[in-house]
């Protein structure tokens, strides 16, 4: 018996679906999304008569049902899983010539994604890192994520759920893994999911505790079954990396920590004392238990870690009155634009959080201001920093802008969210007009 068994196998069945010319323009383009308002038609579904596996047809077909995708002289111009549930209706899988998507079909597309991460490996001692980054990797709407032994796949659509048995051997053989755990996205936890719960294990067991492991030399926690995302912020891997050497003696100061990738990597390079500040006191308490994992280290034995469970808005502003100052400030928000209308009001939050951040900087110190929102162009992102600065006592010299690390590639305009930036802060002189 296995959690897999109550889940229809893929349907035989092929939708048509005729999609506007603007989308099929998109897909052509290498967009990896067809949207409901760009669907003209669908053909062959449940609703049109078609039989099969089950599901929650509306009409069209059912989640996981494959829809080719036809142009106006009824020439194949892709195929991908179909979705009656999301406004992505359709993910593309491929586009171009005619294909048959089968085993070995999935087979390539996940060696190809596992090749892609070798430099991740070879850059050293980590375990914990993302290896199929969905549409980025050309399978959109999963995710998988390494910590040592343990893989979690994250789905954030049901329209995978059919493929989970063909899929599985091939992860198997490709990457070994003691323990693969499923996780869903919030919109597909509330659908119809064939008994299937959130963390159930797909191989071996679940863990009962924390996963313990590495990245860059460091040993981190994973709560794989109940952490955000899938239990850590893998993308800012590299950024905390960059933070180690630069933390050196200086007083940090890690806003929005959650469970404390900068923090740790700051008092790794010798930060005389970090404090992590996050809305989620357990994500708190995993920054602590994350330093202790590392006690071991010289730097981190020293290096005197407090922890805030508050706002960090609240808190900056508190400081600010204060006076408090730091050698080093880091902010590393959550995606203020889960929308397009939240676009302007993740730019105004983006550039508050600039300048209540410049305001605790040393004069010589260091801010790193990351955006993880897709909505927000790294140009409106970097622009917005500047501006901000501008407007305030201090003065900002670049010092690096980062964006993905080779486990995170940009196969789409929207897989391009994580931008960062490094600058050196310096207090304006108060006589500049004189
Ligand atoms: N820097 C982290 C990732 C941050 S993710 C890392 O390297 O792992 C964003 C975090 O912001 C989440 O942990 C979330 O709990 C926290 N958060 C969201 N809104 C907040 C707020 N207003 N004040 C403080 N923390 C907040």
């Amino acid at each position: 018996m296995s959690v897999l068994d109550a889940i229809p196998a893929p349907s035989s069945r092929r939708l048509a679906a005729k999609v506007t010319n603007d989308a099929i323009r998109q897909i052509r383009g290498g967009h990896p999304w067809v949207f409901d308002g760009s669907i003209v038609s669908v053909a062959g579904g449940s609703g049109s008569g078609g039989s099969g596996s089950g599901g929650s047809g509306a009409g069209g077909g059912a989640a996981g049902d494959l829809a080719v995708v036809f142009d106006n002289d009824r020439q194949f111009v892709a195929i991908g899983l179909y979705d009656p549930t999301s406004p992505i209706r359709i993910r593309i899988l491929h586009q171009g010539k005619p294909t048959t998507i089968d085993g070995a079909w999935w087979s390539t597309k996940i060696a190809a994604a596992i090749e892609r991460r070798k430099p991740v490996l070879s850059a050293g001692d980590t375990t914990g890192y993302r290896v199929i980054h969905g549409e980025n990797d050309g399978l959109s709407g999963l995710v998988l994520d390494r910590y040592a032994d343990t893989y979690v796949l994250k789905l954030y659509t049901a329209a995978w759920l059919p493929y989970l048995q063909t899929l599985l051997p091939i992860l198997e053989e490709q990457l070994h893994p003691t323990t693969i755990v499923v996780r869903f996205s919030r919109d597909v936890a509330g659908q119809q999911l064939f008994g299937l719960r959130e963390g159930a294990a797909l191989i071996g067991e679940a863990p009962t505790e924390p996963v313990l492991f590495r990245e860059h030399g460091l040993t981190f926690e994973s709560d794989v079954l109940h952490g955000q995302k899938t239990g850590h912020f893998l993308d800012q891997r590299d950024n905390r990396s960059k933070v180690r050497p630069l933390a050196k003696g200086g007083r940090v100061l890690d806003l929005f920590s959650c469970t404390g990738g900068f923090s740790v990597s700051a008092a790794a390079g010798g930060a005389a004392s970090v404090h992590s500040v996050d809305l989620s006191s357990a994500a708190l308490e995993t920054a602590t238990r994350n330093m202790q994992h590392n006690a071991f280290i010289k730097n981190i034995q020293q290096c005197k870690h407090t922890t805030q469970a508050a706002d960090a808005f609240e808190v900056m502003q508190t400081y600010g009155k204060q006076e408090r100052k730091f050698d080093m400030v880091i902010v590393d928000p959550p995606s203020f634009a889960r929308k397009n209308a939240d676009h302007d009001r993740a730019l105004h939050a983006y550039r508050r959080l600039t300048r209540l951040a410049l305001d605790l900087v040393v004069d010589g110190g260091i801010l790193v201001q990351s955006s993880c929102s897709s909505r927000v162009t790294t140009d409106e992102f970097y622009d917005g920093v500047h501006a901000a600065a501008a407007s305030t006592d201090h003065r900002i010299s670049e010092m690096l802008r980062t964006g993905h690390a080779a486990d995170h590639p940009i196969g789409f305009a929207e897989g391009a969210y994580l931008k960062t930036i490094f600058v050196r802060v310096h207090d304006r002189p108060i006589n500049r007009h004189l």
